[in-house]
């Protein structure tokens, strides 16, 4: 019978793991002082001996005459247990996951051990239990009999209940070290007397990327594929691996099939590969793909071998070749970037997306300009007390006088003067009431109620809209914007003005401008600072005072003024605004 390496050569004591000796000293103290515990969670990556330390550890507490903490494997018990005993249980969740499953675990535990001391029950890929089954789980965890100890296994521990980890021993295993997992394979190697290369042994230390047995499997393909293993024979074999699985991700890409390509980038990156080296080795691909599309010789000009070279022919044959070339403009970029970014995952993750999805490629440079610009007034609002509004759709912006309101409405053209700020017996200035007229409920992080201080300084409405919110909660539209007004709040009618000018105005550049504009009132008049004199230059256009105008008179302010920081308001700033802004009428107070 043909066992695999990982299995033929699965350690038997603690003394034989490969590295986690961390874990294996906290449990060989257990064993030696008697204090074993219920239940264990033992996490980490695939490979890393966590279901091999759980066996042995089951073998061990039931073992008559333990040697150094582990299995004497010679007592009855260790023998009975060699040879599969009901005192100690796997179970694979991946496969079990009901909660049949566990109801009959809590049946059966209940019966002592038949050989030892323990029934051990362990419970593997335990995160992909179902609810129900991690309830009943549960239950017998709560009250386990005396004779139970439950090791559950994962990769994914932050997928198990809380009710759950906290009442396991948690120990955490770790990727191995490429040199330990050398030494390893080459002790089994030694073993059944292959004779090997040592850069070979590197090489396939190196792609099992910290796990043990993935590690050992690699050493089975490449055992398989020559009798003494060289490094040649190693690099072809990995490397065709490799080819086929970016192989795999390319045609994704070029089929526009999002998900799959973004379930691909997942698995190689787990797999352990650098984002950098993926990015490189898809170009790479995409290159060849693109000489296989376009030249007649390109067999000759790629030199692949000739397995290779057919699937680069028929990636070739069923792409458009616009789509190779945008694939390869999007992932150069992306190589770029990834130089300066934290989070290269997700650059590559969204370059990937981009380039599956053709047919929505968003302008990340322009989302990048509105989340600044949004995330810029976000914080100017926060500072202001005003519960946070993101722009709302244009079509649900109600009609200036449109909305009914429980106070005589100030019409935006009739009342400019702004109001002296409440204050505070301190002399703090309080927030600035919300009386923004494009506020909607859905955009409240806490309601309309959520500021105590405005409760005080504004008793008579508050009183007014304490009630909607309890009798209607479903329809809160009227309390949450009670009120049309100007706003008196510079940074407030800011805010306004470029979620206005951002629905009204369709040059996008303008906007980015503006959003770094500095704003206060004097009197009535709205000022707009720059420190820059092309921004500045620039906002005096005709067309651009036009926007600017018409995006401020409709949040009910109808003088304004762009300045310069440190310059004095310009002689006649209102007549020259008359003249640049002939279409809107201007109204002097
Ligand atoms: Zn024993």
């Amino acid at each position: 019978m043909h066992l695999s390496l990982y299995r033929k050569f699965r350690p038997q004591s603690f003394d034989e793991m490969v590295r986690q000796e961390h874990v294996v000293r906290i449990l060989k103290n257990q064993i030696e002082s008697g204090s074993v515990g219920h239940a264990y969670l033992f996490t980490g990556p695939r490979g890393t001996g966590k279901t091999t330390v759980a066996r042995i550890f089951a073998r061990a507490i039931n073992c008559e005459a333990p040697v150094n903490g582990s299995p004497c494997g010679k007592c009855p018990t260790c023998l009975a247990l060699r040879d599969g005993s009901l005192d100690v249980t796997e179970i694979d969740a991946a496969s079990n996951n009901g909660v049949d499953q566990m109801r009959d675990l809590r049946e059966k535990v209940q019966y002592p051990p038949v050989n030892g001391k323990y029934k051990v029950y362990i419970i593997d890929e335990v995160h992909m239990l179902t609810d129900s089954a991690f309830n009943a789980l549960l239950k017998t965890l709560e009250e386990p009999p005396a004779h139970a100890v439950f090791i559950l296994a994962t990769t994914e521990p932050q997928k198990l209940p809380a009710t759950i980890l906290s009442r396991c021993m948690r120990l955490d295993f770790k990727l191995i070290p490429e040199e330990d997992l050398e030494k390893h394979l080459m002790r089994i190697l030694d073993g059944i007397g292959k004779k090997y290369e040592r850069e070979a042994v590197s090489a396939i230390a190196r792609a099992g990327a910290g796990s043990d047995r993935d590690m050992l499997s690699i050493a089975e393909m490449c055992i398989a594929y020559s009798d003494a293993l060289t490094y040649d024979g190693v690099t072809a074999v990995l490397g065709a691996a490799d080819f086929h699985v970016t192989c795999g991700l390319v045609s994704a890409l070029l089929k526009a099939d999002a998900a799959d390509a973004v379930g691909r980038t997942e698995s190689i990156l787990s797999e352990g590969k650098a984002v950098g080296v993926l990015v490189r080795n898809v170009l790479e691909l995409l290159n060849q793909v693109l000489v296989a599309k376009t030249c007649a010789s390109a067999e000759k000009l790629l030199s692949l071998p000739r397995e290779l070279f057919k699937e680069v022919k028929a990636l070739a044959d069923g792409a458009d070749g616009k789509a190779i070339l945008r694939a390869t403009e999007i992932l150069a970029k992306t190589e770029n970037e990834l130089r300066y970014t934290a989070s290269p995952r997700i650059v590559l993750e969204t370059a990937i997306v981009r380039i599956a999805t053709p047919s929505q490629d968003y302008d990340i440079d322009a989302l990048l300009v509105r989340m600044n610009a949004l995330e810029k007034e976000l914080n100017a609002l926060k500072q202001t007390g005003v519960p946070v509004l993101s722009t709302p759709a244009p079509t649900k912006t109600p009609a200036l006088g449109a909305i009914k309101t429980p106070e005589p409405v100030s019409g935006p053209a009739s009342e400019p003067a702004p109001e002296p700020k409440p204050q505070t017996e301190d002399g703090d200035l309080l927030p600035p009431p919300p009386e923004e007229p494009m506020f909607e409920e859905a955009y409240f992080s806490d309601g309309p109620d959520a500021s105590p201080d405005r409760e005080t300084a504004e008793a008579p409405r508050t009183a007014e809209r304490r009630e909607p919110p309890a009798a209607t909660p479903a329809s809160p539209a009227l309390a949450a914007a009670p009120v049309i007004g100007v706003p008196k709040d510079a940074m407030t009618a800011f805010g306004m003005f470029m979620r206005t000018l951002r629905k009204t105005c369709r040059n996008g550049v303008l906007v980015t401008i503006c959003s770094d504009l500095e704003a206060e009132f004097e009197g009535s008049l709205f000022v707009l600072f720059t420190d820059n004199e092309t921004v500045f230059r620039s906002l005096k256009r005709e067309e651009h005072t036009a926007a600017l105008g018409q995006a401020l008179s409709q949040i009910g302010i109808s003088e304004f003024e762009v300045r310069k920081k440190g310059q004095p308001a310009e002689d006649g700033g209102i007549e020259q605004l008359k003249r640049d802004f002939k279409d809107y009428p201007i109204e002097l107070k």
